[in-house]
């Protein structure tokens, strides 16, 4: 990957001890992540202060770290052939040697950005490619300032394609993150009201998920969801080729897209859709998942796919074996014959009503029980926001038990109105939900992470 070297010359760091002909092939923060000859990353920003961990990266197989702190790196008391190379700020020269390994690779990159659904995108179109490719695809959520850097210098030389999740909170996060991936290909879910505690409007949050696009390699193309129309808007920012995807609901007035999903129903496995492209493909598509937001997240992987070469024989048969990450409206077996959709794994409004719109439309023999909790970061906002939601449950004008849990649930439950039942904590609730473990009901479970409702799980299975 580098010489020690190379690395002191991209750095402007200083080789305090070692040799510059050290090889590095592997580098990271975690000490427990490392490997013979790798490069340990000594970050400071941390609870714990990562040159406390060198003599533990020495263990691992580590030949090499960036240190920021002289003093603290030789007390650490490593071997002299252990190279320390000092530099001022070790975050910032990680990402920089990212920057530079990023330069020498050649494949194509995938990068996603949006408010939701960036990790199912991600791991549907890997998944896709990897009938036919060696793919690197972000690990879990590793969508930050620490994580992507890390995404790029993993991607082996011989990976044919890269599939990268890019996250943020704040302007300027993604300018920065896709100046490092550099993709030749980007893709915006959508954008709506997570994250809103750090911006003014939607508009901004918009303008933010954009900054992808200027560094989105002209040769490649963006994929933007046409039915989000704050991501529709964001064409004009796009240097290249855009295309767009979409999904059509029936009733709805058919409109021109470059990829649509039509003809959608859902059973008890999964959902059933026809995708027809700008190319004039059409064809039916299984996959095991649920929701009109999880076809939305398989379209710009289809497409992406197909561009990369795959037939639409290919894709179908990878979409019908997709198994995606935990927590992400999956299938879980409780006591006494209760059916359990475990969507936990994080909630905003808008995902919130996916969600229960999704969970209402199948398994019809069974009665539903929506187990909601609080939904977080919505900024001042958020009491209104539970309301609304609330209010959204009831105008579905549909059968269902309804059981707030948290803080600002309690607004939800207000929206909601009579016949809500509320709970504090989770474990009153969990006593109240016991009367639901029978074959008559299933049970959704939605909330953001922090409420991790998922632990309802032990009493409930
Ligand atoms: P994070 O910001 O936590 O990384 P993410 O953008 O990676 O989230 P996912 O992990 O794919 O999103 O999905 C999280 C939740 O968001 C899902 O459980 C689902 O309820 C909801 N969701 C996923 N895709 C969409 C979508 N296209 N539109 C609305 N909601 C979605
Ligand atoms: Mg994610």
């Amino acid at each position: 990957m580098f010489t020690v070297q190379e690395i002191v010359e991209i750095t402007e760091g200083t080789l305090l001890q070692g040799d510059e002909t050290t090889e590095i092939t592997s580098v990271h923060f975690d000490s427990r992540k490392l490997t013979d000859r790798s490069l340990f990353v000594a970050l400071t920003g941390g609870t714990r202060d990562g040159h406390e961990f060198l003599p533990n990266a020495a263990k691992a197989g580590a030949c090499a770290a960036f240190v920021s702190n002289e003093t603290k790196a030789r007390e650490a008391g490593l071997a002299d052939t252990f190279a320390l190379i000092l530099v001022k700020d070790t975050e910032k020269a990680f990402q920089q040697i990212a920057r530079i390994y990023r330069n020498r690779l050649s494949l194509p990159i995938a990068a996603i950005t949006g408010s939701n659904g960036k990790t199912t995108t991600k791991d549907i179109l890997a998944h896709l490619l990897s009938g036919q490719k060696k793919v690197y695809k972000t690990y879990k959520n590793f969508n930050n300032h620490l994580g992507v850097p890390l995404s790029l210098l993993q991607i082996e030389p011989d990976t044919e394609a890269a599939v990268l999740e890019l996250g943020m909170n704040h302007a300027g996060e993604i300018d920065f993150l896709a100046g490092l991936v550099r993709p030749t290909f980007s893709v915006i879910t959508n954008v709506n009201d997570a994250h809103m505690e750090f911006f003014d409007s939607k508009e901004m949050i918009a303008q933010a998920k954009g900054e992808i696009l200027g560094h989105t390699d002209p040769k490649g193309f963006a994929c933007l969801n046409q039915d989000n129309e704050l991501v529709a808007n964001l064409a004009h920012l796009n240097p290249g080729k855009t295309y767009f995807y979409h999904v059509h609901q029936e009733g709805e007035e058919p409109r021109a897209a470059d990829i649509t999903a039509s003809a959608i129903s859902f059973d008890e496995h999964g959902s059933h859709f026809v995708v027809t492209t700008n190319k004039g493909e059409q064809f039916k598509c299984f996959m095991p998942l649920f929701g009109e937001h999880n076809i939305s997240n398989a379209l710009p992987g289809i497409f992406i796919a197909l561009h990369l070469g795959l037939t639409p024989e290919e894709i179908v048969k990878q979409l019908a074996t997709l198994s995606i990450s935990t927590m992400r409206f999956e299938r879980v077996d409780g006591a006494g014959g209760l059916l359990i959709i475990n969507d936990a794994y994080n909630a905003s409004p808008s995902s919130m009503i996916a969600s229960v719109r999704t969970f209402l439309s199948i398994y019809p023999e069974r009665k539903k029980v929506l187990v909601l909790g609080d939904m977080f970061e919505l900024g001042a906002q958020s009491k209104a926001y539970h309301q609304e939601v609330g209010e959204e449950l009831k105008a579905m004008k549909q059968e269902f038990e309804l059981v707030a849990i948290g803080k600002d649930a309690k607004f939800l439950a207000e929206g909601y109105g009579p016949g809500a039942k509320y709970f504090t904590d989770k474990e009153e609730a969990a006593s109240y939900l016991a009367s639901f473990k029978n074959g008559d009901y299933a049970l959704l479970l939605k909330a953001s992470r922090g409420m991790a409702l998922e632990t309802l799980l032990d009493s409930l299975c």
